[in-house]
């Protein structure tokens, strides 16, 4: 029996029996610290009820983790050098599937329908390649797969960003688009002293659990992102400079913003922060209403 893959020293003995040195172009930087490991687990909540998938299993120090609480794993790794790591670091998991693929190019519902049985709960938990967080997240967030949480690893600022409230200088149009469909919670964080290599950046476990619970939903969703971007375009200009910017200057146009602004009792003077989803939803709903 060995010590855990996350393990300080045993990381490194696997760095240096396969001779790997961290890809930085893959955002590798490997977790060494059984305790922040099993607690990401057990902030996922995973038990044996639970099908888990995660995105870049690195030399397994996570999947370890998340292997030995749940039914089944499905691991997606875009570093084919990897693999030969991940077949002996895990070798004693029987319940795990490492997949030689870039998450972001993977068919999804097929691989989940071909290695998972669907009668289990879907969770994603990640410690993600940093250059590629957003891209991840809205694919998930955008798939049809019923993933009941995701529990992720991220830069500390991009964590901020998700979690941000309205009216704080995080708060902007990922904060907006994310929370519209996830409620997002800051676990706890992670000091970049904790992998190898080091991160010029803190980190922080972040969670997302799916929402539907809003008292109004947009008409057109791709209307409602549409109105996030335009109006959090120049965040240091008032709404109403935004919205020209999205529809023009004409002075038509101004006086249907005018209007519409003055029916939601919204000032045209306030900055794009100040507004909570819900005011961005009967926004964008208003606005589609008129013939701009
Ligand atoms: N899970 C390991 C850990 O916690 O120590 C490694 C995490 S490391 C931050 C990110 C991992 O994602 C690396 O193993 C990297 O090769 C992998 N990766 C990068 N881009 C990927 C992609 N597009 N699809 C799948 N895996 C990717």
């Amino acid at each position: 029996n060995q010590i855990d893959i996350g393990n300080p020293v045993r990381t490194r003995a696997i760095l240096e029996e396969y001779g790997l040195s961290a890809k930085k172009s893959l955002g590798q930087n490997f977790l060494t610290d059984p305790n922040v490991l099993i607690n990401i687990a057990i902030a996922a909540g995973i038990d044996n009820e639970d099908d888990v998938i995660e995105v870049g299993p690195g030399i397994g120090a996570l999947t370890e983790q998340l292997a030995r609480r749940a039914h089944q794993v499905l691991a997606f790794e875009i570093d084919q050098n990897l693999l030969d790591v991940l077949d002996d670091t895990l070798a004693e998991y029987k319940n795990v599937t490492v997949l030689n693929q870039d998450v972001l190019k993977a068919n999804l519902p097929n691989e989940i329908s071909e290695y998972f049985d669907g009668k289990h709960h879907l969770k994603m938990v990640a410690n993600l390649p940093y250059y590629i967080t957003t891209p991840i997240l809205k694919m998930f967030m955008a798939s049809p797969l019923p993933i009941e949480k995701m529990v992720v690893m991220m830069q500390k600022e991009v964590a901020d960003r998700l979690t941000a409230k309205p009216g704080t200088k995080e708060y902007g149009s990922l904060s907006v688009v994310v929370q519209y469909r996830m409620h997002t919670a800051v676990e706890f964080d992670v000091p970049a002293k904790v992998f190898v290599p080091k991160p010029k950046v803190d980190s922080a476990i972040v969670s997302l659990t799916p929402r539907d619970d809003w008292t109004i939903k947009p008409d057109d969703e791709i209307e409602f992102f549409k109105t996030v971007h335009g109006c959090f375009m120049h965040r240091r200009k008032n709404i109403w400079n935004n919205l020209q910017g999205l529809y023009g200057k004409d002075a038509s146009i101004k006086e249907t913003i005018q209007m519409v602004l003055d029916d939601l009792e919204i000032s045209p003077q306030i900055r794009p922060e100040r507004l909570t989803v819900e005011d961005f939803i009967r926004l964008a709903n208003r606005l589609g209403k008129t013939d701009m």
